[in-house]
């Protein structure tokens, strides 16, 4: 069992693989800033959230619904959860709306596989696949439940709670996904062979230009 302070956010989970320093930054440092990227994303999940719950056939469409795994130590909360009624029983699966498209790393996969691992939890059941919804190509993705993905959630919620308990910020290296990361002007990321030095002279600048 975890104590409360132990528990991640299935948010952060996405944070880390995508980048576990912007993962401290907004989770430990409490950083934020808005790009155009995530105010439309804000936008389109603001439409999401405002829609009701709602039963069409055999489907029940649950909206912004709270998950937790206490054996984890996870919680959060999912965009949506269908529960299909079909003649061998009653399936269960997470539905995650993201802007944009699919993307070549595992983060929205990740955080997706957790919430089934909450719902498995909550419910009793074995959920074996969900869907990433893009808004921007408007289609929903089917993702796989397996065993790869699932030890890979596991593994993300172990490093992500070490960090964040650890107060542990990872320092400031380049990478491709910074081009997309709403932080690059907070967190000013060098070429990984720049010296520290460096990096203390452009964020000094940084902060006057501000003040
Ligand atoms: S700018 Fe780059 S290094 Fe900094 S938080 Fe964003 S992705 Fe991570």
């Amino acid at each position: 069992m975890f104590a409360e302070e132990e528990y991640v956010q299935l948010a952060a989970l996405q944070h880390f693989v995508f980048c576990p320093r912007q993962c401290a930054l907004i989770h430990t440092e409490r950083v934020w800033a808005e790009n155009a990227q995530t105010v439309l994303g804000k936008l389109e999940h603001g439409r999401v959230d405002a829609a009701k719950s709602e039963s069409r056939g055999c489907v029940y469409t649950a909206r912004s619904v709270s998950l937790i795994s206490h054996q984890l130590g996870i919680k959060g909360v999912s965009d949506v959860v269908e529960y299909r009624q079909t003649p061998d029983g009653e399936l269960v699966y997470p539905v995650e709306y993201k802007h944009g498209r699919p993307k070549k790393h595992l983060a929205d996969a990740v955080q997706l596989c957790a919430q089934a691992l909450c719902l498995e939890e909550m419910h009793q059941c074995h959920i074996p696949e969900g869907y990433l919804f893009y808004q921007t190509l408007r289609r929903r993705y089917p993702v796989v439940f397996d065993e790869e993905l699932r030890r890979e959630t596991r593994i993300t919620i172990k490093a992500t709670r070490e960090m964040l308990l650890g107060g542990n910020l990872p320092q400031a290296v380049k990478r491709k996904e910074c081009t997309s990361c709403s932080l690059l002007n907070l967190c000013l990321p060098l070429p990984a062979a720049q010296p520290i030095s460096e990096y203390n002279d452009r964020r000094f600048n940084a902060i006057v230009s501000e003040s």
